[in-house]
């Protein structure tokens, strides 16, 4: 996450209030605000809430597909299509960081709060939008997952097309990583998710999250991103939940669906993001911060929350012509 955080700069100071003009996230500006200002009462539908900065176009896109007339899951699905195409968002998509052989595999998953259907790919290689293919699963087979080489060739009959996802960039930083750190640990952290959820005005939710998992990671390795209920969760009776950091840590307590239970049994998105990075810190006898789990999480009608134990976590908020940055509730014991 910190590679993203760097790249993605904040030009401005981010005291609560002020409007800071963002480098390269393909939007003009947004608004910095505490989460309690935010987070304490439902904002006006549509809402959209993402992880990290390079979310806000993302979620601006997404508000964007609603009022053109798409529907929630274009909303959520084209949101994520912009990241997951942006070369320089260096842990999804193009450009995201490869595996331990060099080469890129993809997780994401996607969720219909209406009709309480998923669809998700994991490992997959060679195509740019795994948001989009793991849609395709959920439209038109009867299954939720695809996997590795038989996930590339549902996308490739589906008729998406193949392209090399290494770029130069993440190309040279996994040469760098095998001739300087290959058998040692990465010193410091390289990966992120898009986890984009969204409530439309009727109060329907959707949600989706995509990512290139751990870089340098073992090859066929899979995070929390694509299993439904840990990296990503929606339920259409209560709201959302996704996820970002070390996937083992989340998919181990099947975090975003902790979170949308916990919501269930009448908690605030907050509340519900807090308790779910407690219990895994009680799970594991670890501090919060050894753990690196970060969420955010939304209610049918429009409240947001996020909380984390990574300093660096942001995330975006887009509420009709509203653009927040926010910085979540931090957990450190
Ligand atoms: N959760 C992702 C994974 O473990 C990575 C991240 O969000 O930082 O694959």
């Amino acid at each position: 996450m910190i590679g993203n955080s760097r790249r993605y700069a904040l030009k401005a100071s981010l005291s609560a209030g002020a409007i800071v003009l963002l480098d390269g996230l393909g939007c003009q500006s947004a608004e910095e605000v505490d989460l309690a200002s935010v987070a304490s009462s439902p904002l006006s539908r549509p809402v959209f809430i993402a992880t990290w900065p390079f979310g806000l176009a993302a979620c601006e896109k997404s508000q964007r597909t609603l009022t053109q007339g798409g529907s929630l899951l274009d909303a959520v699905e084209y949101g994520i299509n912009l990241t997951e195409l942006d070369p320089k968002v260096s842990s999804v998509g193009v450009g995201g960081l490869p595996n331990a052989d060099g080469v890129v595999q993809l997780d994401a998953s996607i969720m219909d709060g209406q009709r309480q259907r998923a669809g998700s790919v994991a490992a997959l290689e060679g195509f740019a939008n795994p948001i989009s293919v793991a849609r395709r699963v959920m439209e038109s087979t009867r299954h939720v997952m695809l996997v590795g080489q038989d996930a590339a060739a549902f996308a490739q009959a589906s008729g998406f097309e193949s392209q090399e996802l290494l770029t130069e960039e993440s190309r040279q930083a996994w040469e760098k990583w095998r001739s300087n750190q290959a058998g040692k640990s990465i010193g410091e952290k390289t990966h992120d998710t898009i986890a984009l959820l969204g409530v439309n005005r009727d109060g329907q939710v959707a949600g989706g999250c995509s990512t290139s998992g751990l870089a340098f990671k073992l090859p066929g390795r899979v995070g929390d991103s694509p299993l439904i209920g840990s990296g990503m969760y929606v339920d259409g009776e209560v709201g959302a939940a996704g996820a970002t950091g070390v996937g083992e840590n989340v998919l181990r307590y099947c975090g975003s669906f902790l979170i949308v239970e916990y919501m269930r049994q009448g908690m605030s998105p907050t509340e519900a993001c807090i308790s779910a990075i407690r219990r895994i810190a009680t799970g594991d006898r670890k501090s919060p911060a050894e753990l690196s789990v970060n969420f955010i999480a939304i209610n049918k009608r429009g409240q947001i929350g996020a909380a984390g134990t990574d300093r660096e976590f942001r995330c975006a908020v887009v509420e009709q012509q509203r653009s927040l940055l926010i910085t979540p509730h931090m957990v450190t014991s």
